[in-house]
């Protein structure tokens, strides 16, 4: 048997255990049986092998989150020492374990100034519910239950348990579970390109801030806990706010006393050229979550960051906090973060995102905006989109039976790129460690995938 077809026999067999035994996150899993899932085995840097030898560049670098790229000595050392030492030990009954310990202290250092209190969770999803339970709790040590309703933004995506799905604005995530719970309500997001017809884009984020301040003295401020947003939206197409949203939307939750909860799930960890989305915005948050870049995806860890505001009033209280999961601040997950957290710093990673490293990616994707089938691109850091359309001039969208997303994207696979499609909208997220030849080698598949799609679908 030639090393080809044991590779191909051995690939089969996992797909039949896969599709016979696996559920799969977001996947029509009938469609899926028929074609066999592809099976990754290991990564290196910016590349991606599956089972049958075939290599990628992840320009999505896993689900937004390997910001130091794959196979890091640094990251497996740090969670082999710590597994040997202290491969489990709870935070529950008055204990911490030393890597809990100091990846608080660290994250003190790099956080938006004032945040300097850290709750551990295992998932941005687990994250957000936290932080919704924090939101609710402090109202009511300040003896204002009232204060319950929080709005989040449309197309905003937040994680999939019930609260963070009933934060997600992206509608497709209610319905199969009967979605949003009551408390959760949804305004505008800055989705120029999509809805800002003949404003300018500072127009249309003006007008989607504003749909906030309608919503609050629609609901009454005394009803009103708080907003929550991701200083870009990632799942929901990459939607870069213009400028003076933020200002406004911060003047706004200032003015009704709305606290403001910022999700920085993918925009954490340098993604946006600074350590946080917040800082590249001028965001001055309440609260936040973190995820994902924390642990450059290498272990599952989550974190809600606490400003003064709100933390002095939950380390003040005399009553013990009922909430809290096994595995918080596990020691494994905190030692592989600060391995992260020091390459990101020694390796200058949020630096060079913010300086020659996004500079090179945000030229290399702009020269791709003289493209027929190209209507805009965008970005900002290591974080970029490219807008497929049938009228460059309108912004008018394909119909969605031309599914030139999916094509687009499954073209990427086949010529050894995975970028991914959000719609029509083609997203960018490498890890922070791209070299300026990975990124031409990203950009040249780039380009030479959307002339695939144009001439299949053909556009010229
Ligand atoms: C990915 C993501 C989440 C959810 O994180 P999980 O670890 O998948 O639960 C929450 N918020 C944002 C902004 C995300 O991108």
């Amino acid at each position: 048997m030639s090393q080809n077809t044991a590779l191909s026999n051995q690939t089969k067999r996992w797909q039949e255990m896969d599709a016979a035994h696996h559920l799969h996150p977001f996947t029509t899993h009938k469609d899926l049986a028929t074609k066999g899932a592809r099976v990754i085995t290991h990564a290196e840097g910016v590349y991606l092998y599956d089972s049958e030898g075939k290599r990628m560049l992840d320009g999505m670098a896993g689900l937004w989150c390997v910001q130091v790229g794959y196979g890091r000595e640094e990251l497996a050392q740090a969670g082999y020492k710590a597994l040997k030492e202290l491969s489990y030990y709870n935070n529950f009954f008055q204990t911490t374990n030393q890597y809990a310990a100091e990846l608080s202290d660290k994250l003190a250092e790099v956080c938006p100034k004032g945040i300097d209190r850290f709750f551990f969770a295992n998932s941005g999803s687990e994250g957000n519910d936290s932080a919704v339970k924090i939101i609710r709790y402090y109202w009511n040590l300040m003896g204002k239950p009232d204060k319950k309703t929080i709005i989040a933004r449309k197309k905003s995506y937040h994680g999939v348990t019930l609260a963070a799905a009933s934060l997600s604005g992206l509608t497709h995530l209610h319905p199969q579970a009967d979605l949003p719970l009551p408390g959760f309500v949804h305004v505008e997001c800055p989705d120029w390109f999509a809805e800002g017809g003949d404003m300018t884009p500072e127009e249309y984020g003006l007008k989607a801030a504003h749909s906030l301040e309608e919503k609050i003295l629609e609901l009454g401020a005394d009803n009103v806990a708080a907003f929550v947003a991701e200083p870009v939206q990632g799942a929901g197409g990459l939607i870069i706010p213009p400028k003076g949203y933020w200002e406004e939307i911060q003047r706004i939750c200032r003015k009704y006393d709305v606290l403001l909860h910022i999700d920085e799930v993918i925009c954490g960890f340098g993604r946006t050229g600074q350590w946080f989305g917040s800082d590249t915005f001028g965001i001055e948050p309440d609260m936040i979550n973190m995820a994902k870049g924390l642990s450059s995806g290498y272990q599952p860890l989550a974190a809600v960051g606490l400003g003064k505001r709100v933390g002095d009033v939950i380390f003040n209280s005399d009553e013990e906090w009922s909430h809290g999961f096994t595995y918080s601040g596990h020691p494994v997950a905190c030692a592989v973060a600060l391995a992260n957290l020091e390459v990101i710093q020694k390796e200058k990673l949020v630096e060079k995102a913010g300086g020659a490293t996004g500079a090179y990616f945000q030229k290399k994707l702009a020269e791709l905006a003289d493209h027929p089938l190209v209507g805009e691109t965008r970005g900002v850091g290591l974080l970029g989109a490219i807008e497929l359309v049938k009228d460059r001039k309108t912004r008018a969208k394909f119909d969605s039976a031309t599914d030139a997303g999916t094509r687009c994207r499954n073209h990427c696979f086949s010529n050894g790129l995975v970028m991914r499609a959000i719609g029509d909208t083609m997203v960018l997220s490498p890890p922070l460690t791209i070299t300026e030849s990975e990124m031409d080698n990203l950009f040249g598949l780039a380009r030479h995938c959307l002339d695939l799609t144009a001439s299949e679908i053909g556009v010229v």
